[in-house]
């Protein structure tokens, strides 16, 4: 499965084949350089020092030799990592903006069960998780095998006999990264699990503080992250007391027995002939060498591992499936029909049950009923958020399922329930993108009579409104809500509890709205203040996801059921206020 996640992220990464090929490139040439260096060092003591010669025309050739492999390694080393960090990068990048572009396009209802702090974390967190896979992973891996590769082609070079000796630690060296893997991988899945704990706690708290405080609840708070700050830190010791004992410790003991084994060996092949200092010099180098590459080894598996992992879990965000809508009708008149519409949001629980009713193009439809009783998610069907059976649901006498998107959005629009402002001006938010000239965004505030709200704010129309519109008030915001959708000029307005979070004046202003709308689009409104849609020309009354009443506002009241039972309750209020 991994293999898979790995395979994937590489073909990410192929799309850089030149970057790739001059990273591969240089990265030899370095590790070329770095290898000859105990050499030519070798060959000097053997060759020169040894004979007595120190300075000479060859002894100056060779510390030039010597320099400019030195040099070429640097500007080698320099080199790959820049190229292997491009690749990384642009990865990470193609990777962030296809997640983007799939998490933007996933239907509404995917974010009903996917947390946002998930969807978050597959964007920085785990994206950053993949870039270490290229960037400390791969090329520390090819790197360092290379290198490893090249010291043992010198030793063999140098002495036959010595390198196969110090080639006798390398199974057991092996076996001691195969066992520290074993043991550190769930310390490290631990660790890990700990540390999102500690971000999710604080992201908790940094939400809610106006709870936490309001309900006294520091200390308990404090005390929960406490313990979780505390248990990362137990697990960290533990794993790095892991660490110094299985990686540093016993490998460096290992490579110290090679040491012992050349020594002797070289003295024994001392006993037989010539003895060349410099070959001990060498080999002494080289094993020192070669066990940093090793013990680093060690350690990048455990990021390849939480690569791969993060791999996966951004590959699951990208293909979870899109629904596609391949509607073609567009949306001319605006009429709408339910016909024994059911819903539910989890195949379980019943939200709507056996609706039908019919709205003229033109016509206000009022829809009331208790808090729960399905109006809002009648609302999120016509905006098809959640899918519903084809022949439950029907604009212009066409199902729902067979209009085209574009149609749908531009027709239908809804100020919900809790209007999203966006970080941006004012502005920007009543434009979302469409060009409107000044004249009509003024008169669109007009109209919803924010007019002498946009003097008192120091910019006017181009003033920051903050996080979630923070600027403005409860109301304030769902009256610009309202701007934002008459501009647009759709066919079909629903407006969720428009009137809930004004004041009566404002109230009294979206009523006007509405009035000077009626007859030009398709209106629906949901109110739990009944005022709002005393004049509808028809009122639908859900109780538990049925519809129990209908009719206009009079016939209702003569019914004597639960509309009336609630007007009264409402009037009854109006006359104690
Ligand atoms: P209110 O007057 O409080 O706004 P409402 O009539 O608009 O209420 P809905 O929001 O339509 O009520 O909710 C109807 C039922 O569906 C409720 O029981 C609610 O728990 C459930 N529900 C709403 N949204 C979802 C969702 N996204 N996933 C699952 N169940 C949901
Ligand atoms: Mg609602």
């Amino acid at each position: 499965m991994h293999w898979k996640v790995f395979q994937r992220l590489l073909r990410f990464s192929l799309v850089h084949k030149r970057l790739w090929l001059w990273g591969l490139l240089t990265l030899l040439i370095a590790t070329l350089c770095d290898v000859a260096g105990p050499y030519l060092i070798k060959v000097f003591i053997d060759d020169y020092l040894t004979q007595g010669v120190y300075i000479s025309d060859a002894t100056l050739k060779l510390l030039a030799f010597y320099l400019a492999a030195m040099f070429i390694g640097a500007a080698g080393h320099y080199a790959q990592s820049l190229l292997f960090s491009k690749v990384a990068l642009s990865v990470v990048e193609t990777l962030r903006e296809q997640v983007f572009h799939a998490v933007i396009h996933r239907p509404v209802a995917y974010f009903d069960t996917t947390s946002t702090g998930a969807i978050v974390s597959r964007l920085t967190n785990d994206s950053e998780a993949i870039k270490e896979l290229f960037l400390n992973v791969i090329a520390t891996f090819i790197q360092n095998i290379v290198l490893v590769a090249g010291i043992f082609i010198m030793m063999g070079i140098l002495d036959l006999r010595l390198m196969l000796v110090s080639a006798l630690i390398l199974p057991l060296i092996i076996l001691a990264m195969w066992g520290y893997q074993r043991l550190s991988t769930p310390l490290f899945q631990r660790v890990r699990s700990l540390l999102s704990d500690i971000n999710a706690r604080l992201h908790e708290s940094l939400s809610g503080m106006s709870v936490i405080q309001s309900l006294n609840q520091q200390q308990k708070f404090e005390h929960q992250f406490d313990d979780t700050v505390q248990q990362h830190y137990l697990w960290r010791v533990r794993n790095v007391r892991l660490d110094g004992l299985m990686l540093r410790a016993l490998v460096d003991f290992m490579s110290m027995l090679a040491l012992a084994a050349i020594v002797y060996s070289f003295g024994l092949t001392s006993l037989e002939g010539s003895v060349e200092i410099g070959v001990l010099y060498a080999f002494i180098n080289y094993l020192g060498r070669f066990v940093e590459p090793l013990i680093e080894l060690t350690q990048r598996l455990n990021i390849m591992q939480q690569s791969l992992v993060a791999g996966q879990r951004v590959f699951e965000l990208l293909d979870a499936p899109i629904e596609q809508h391949d509607g073609t009708a567009r949306i001319q008149r605006g009429d709408i029909e339910a016909r024994h519409l059911n819903f539910s949001y989890d195949n379980e629980t019943q939200v709507l049950a056996d609706v039908s009713f019919k709205i003229a193009p033109g016509q206000m439809l009022g829809v009331v009923g208790r808090t729960g009783s399905g109006k809002s998610t009648l609302t999120q069907l016509l905006l098809r958020f959640y899918p519903v059976e084809a022949e439950m649901l029907f604009i212009d006498g066409t199902s729902i399922k067979d209009i085209s998107t574009d149609s749908l959005r531009q027709s239908v629009c809804m100020v919900e329930q809790e209007p999203f402002l966006f970080q941006g001006t004012l502005e920007e938010n009543l434009r979302m993108g469409q060009s409107f000239s000044p004249e009509e965004l003024t008169s669109a505030l007009d109209q919803v009579g924010l007019g002498p709200m946009l003097s008192r704010l120091p910019e006017g129309i181009h003033t920051v409104l903050g996080e979630r519109g923070s600027r403005l008030s409860n109301g304030e915001r769902h009256l610009v809500a309202i701007a934002r959708a008459l501009l647009r000029k759709p066919k079909i307005l629903i407006l969720d509890e428009a009137t809930a979070t004004v004041d009566s004046a404002s109230e009294a202003l979206v009523q006007e709205t509405i009035q000077k709308l009626r007859g030009n689009l398709t209106l629906i409104v949901i109110a739990h203040r009944l005022s709002t849609i005393k004049d509808a020309d028809n009122i639908l009354v859900l109780h538990h996801g049925r519809l129990v009443e209908e009719g206009n506002h009079l016939s209702l009241l003569e019914k004597r059921g639960l509309y009336e039972h609630l007007y009264s309750i409402q009037t009854a209020h109006l006359v104690l206020d």
